[in-house]
């Protein structure tokens, strides 16, 4: 099938370029709940009977109050297909919602990355695979830049602070077309989150930015996936990056003198 080959080639390429994924691995891939881990998942299955390497694949879900039909679907899928699963509520999640509904993103991320850590100590896994598509890198790489004044996306390799776990998002080369057409396929149920319906938020103003754009300037997405690996520090503002000539000291007096 095209799409399975496209998806296969394109996680294929960003496991290769990041060296994400090596002999002996571990790993867990984080399910949302959504299409695009589900694919994840399912992409990592059939690259595992391929690879020249040896490496396991287990998945696990952190419920943090959020979902708005219940997770049992889910495990009844990955169940019928022998896949191990951990389904895990995170207890310190439901309290925040319960102390803070409005919290932000930024919180709930710290709580989940929390969970997540606690779940891969236990799972014995040292790689946690993230479902981030090539849609969320282009998202983060405006965002951050017009938001926090910092020129980064999302990484595609990092690690847990304490270095315990490698952190990957091998769908960083596959567009949430191709996630959405797959999961399809799979028949995977998809569980909705109560924040995807949010309307309102900067995440949403960019999806529809993109999809105006897209209409007219189909590889939008593949040109800023391109630019991202490749920076023209030369053509940015950062000093560090600049060849910059250091006039002598003598050389300054006399511009500042004037000033
Ligand atoms: S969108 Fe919702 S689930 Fe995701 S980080 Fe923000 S608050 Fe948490």
């Amino acid at each position: 099938m095209d799409l399975e080959k496209t998806l296969l080639r394109k996680v294929g390429e960003a496991i290769q370029r990041f060296k994400m994924i090596r002999d002996g691995d571990r790993v867990a891939v984080a399910l949302s709940g959504g299409k695009d881990s589900a694919t994840l998942l399912e992409a990592l299955l059939l690259l595992q009977k391929r690879a020249p390497i040896d490496f396991s694949v287990c998945a696990f879900t952190v419920e943090q109050g959020k979902f708005l039909l219940p997770i049992e679907p889910l495990g009844e899928y990955l169940r019928e297909r022998g896949i191990a699963w951990t389904y895990f509520r995170d207890a310190p999640s439901f309290r925040l919602l319960e102390e803070q509904p409005k919290h932000g993103c930024d919180l709930c991320s710290r709580y989940r990355r929390r969970a997540v850590y606690e779940i891969a100590r236990e799972l014995g896994v040292n790689v946690v695979a993230f479902g981030h598509t090539a849609d969320d890198f282009c998202e983060a790489l405006l965002r951050n830049t017009m938001f926090t004044g910092k020129l980064s996306s999302l990484p595609p390799v990092t690690h847990s602070r304490d270095r315990d776990f490698r952190l990957i998002r091998p769908l960083v080369f596959v567009t949430e077309e191709v996630t959405r057409a797959y999961a399809e396929f799979l028949g995977v149920p998809v569980i909705p989150c109560g924040c995807s319906q949010r309307t309102g938020t900067v995440r949403r103003s960019l999806r529809d930015i993109f999809a105006g754009l897209e209409r007219e300037y189909p590889h939008l997405k593949e040109n800023m996936l391109s630019a991202m690996g490749n920076v023209d520090t030369g053509r940015l503002l950062d000093p560090r990056f600049l060849e910059l000539e250091t006039p002598a000291r003598a050389e300054l007096f006399p511009i500042v003198t004037e000033l």
